[in-house]
């Protein structure tokens, strides 16, 4: 089964084609950039090596997935004799709200209920649907899958989605926790419990997605359970740029005192704060942060401990609301490769029950991996996302279904 999955942002398109019969293999995959803007980037290659670059004009998603398809069975670059070949697209949705709870088919019904989030996604899911439709313009007859990023946590109790406000805010206008990251979320949870070997059923996970955004989950027997972004995007952790929880009332107070507009907060909170904000070096970059911290940058140093020290806040409170836990997960760009962030995270925590082997944290590899301790009390993994092949393999799980 041949599956096409589409990334469609605000001016990028992202793709990869998978062969699902063949080991998952990847045939083929690329990045459209700057869409619509002066010097569009065009990037693609092939599992046979083939490998372009350029800038190519491209005006709108529909000339993105025109484009992608010519790559497809271009006569140099093609991996398929004839886009009839594609079984199935699957498409990441960021926002589902509670019309959709898991991966669907894409119906005009669907369709409908992606539009209605218009308002909780402004940044994504307009164009999450015009890559939806121009799919459709381009490959008509080849069905299309959403995958939504706030599904898998759709499963979460009330006591855990519902904020401190009047309930009506909640009946009326839906204002709840939500969550994000769920297709990644899905995925290594997934992984752990089969790497894990134990019954699933009973296994008590925590994830914590820590890329450029950063979110954790509490899952118990693959179900979600609680997760730290909300409405939106925007609340948990400290992130590159976000600044994850905060007493609200500090925006009512920025407002008056610094004569703030709506859109100044929203800058502010989403594109100025988190590690960019507190570290003040221009790079929201854990990497370029780590460096600086090195180097003896006071306050780098502690805009990465404050990163750490939050994590390791909902750590705490995770394994309460599980009632215990099994397995840790660390994953996504930090997540996978900051042996520094991981070792801060859990510095110190053996006697709440995590003691890393250090020999082990320090292993780099695109491996699922161990790098708690033998007899550390729970086992903390290490698990490579894969938010393509997550989303090819939920689609293939709807159409089988
Ligand atoms: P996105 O959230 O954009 O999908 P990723 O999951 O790829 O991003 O994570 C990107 C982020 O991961 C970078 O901005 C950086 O902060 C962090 N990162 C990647 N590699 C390292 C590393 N070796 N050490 C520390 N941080 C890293």
């Amino acid at each position: 089964m041949i599956i096409l999955v589409i990334n469609a942002g605000s001016s990028s398109v992202k793709f990869t084609l998978f062969d699902m019969s063949d080991n998952k293999k990847v045939l083929a995959n690329g990045l459209i950039e700057r869409i619509g803007l002066e010097g569009t980037s065009v990037k693609y290659s092939n599992h046979k090596d083939y490998k372009y670059q350029d800038k190519v004009p491209v005006k709108n998603p529909q000339d993105a997935v025109k484009l992608v398809a010519k790559f497809l069975v271009g006569e140099e670059s093609g991996v398929l004799k004839k886009l009839e070949e594609i079984d199935a697209i699957g498409h990441r949705v960021v926002h589902g709200m509670e019309k959709i709870q898991k991966p669907e088919r894409i119906t005009e019904q669907v369709k409908e209920a992606i539009k209605e989030c218009f308002s909780v996604s402004p940044l994504h899911n307009p164009h999450n649907l015009a890559g939806v439709e121009a799919c459709e313009a381009v490959l008509p007859g080849v069905p299309n899958v959403g995958v939504f990023d706030t599904a898998f946590h759709s499963t979460m109790p009330p006591r855990a989605y519902l904020y401190g406000l009047p309930y009506n805010l909640y009946a009326e206008d839906r204002i709840r926790r939500y969550g994000f990251h769920g297709t990644s979320h899905a995925y290594v949870s997934r992984a752990a419990a089969a790497f894990d070997g134990r019954p699933p059923q009973n296994l008590r996970i925590i994830t914590c997605h820590l890329g450029n955004g950063a979110s954790m989950a509490a899952v118990k027997g693959g179900i979600c359970q609680d997760t730290s972004m909300g409405l939106t995007p925007l609340e948990g952790l400290l992130m590159g740029t976000r600044s994850g929880d905060l007493d609200p009332a500090i925006l009512l107070h920025l407002m008056k005192l610094k004569n703030l507009s709506v859109q100044d907060v929203d800058n502010l909170l989403n594109k100025q704060s988190g590690v960019l904000g507190l570290a003040g070096v221009g790079s929201s970059d854990l990497r370029d942060i780590e460096e600086a911290a090195d180097k003896g940058d006071k306050k780098c140093a502690m805009a990465l401990e404050a990163y750490a020290y939050r994590v390791r806040k909902y750590i705490g409170s995770y394994i309460a609301a599980l009632g215990g836990l099994d397995i840790l997960v660390f994953t996504a760009g930090a997540g996978e490769n900051s042996v520094t962030l991981r070792a801060a995270v859990l510095a110190d925590l053996e006697e709440v029950g995590f003691k890393l082997d250090p020999a082990r944290n320090a292993v780099r590899s695109p491996e699922i991996r161990v790098i708690s301790a033998d007899d550390s009390r729970y086992k903390v993994l290490v698990v490579p996302t894969n938010e393509e092949l997550a989303i090819a393999e939920f689609t293939q799980e709807v159409l089988a279904s």
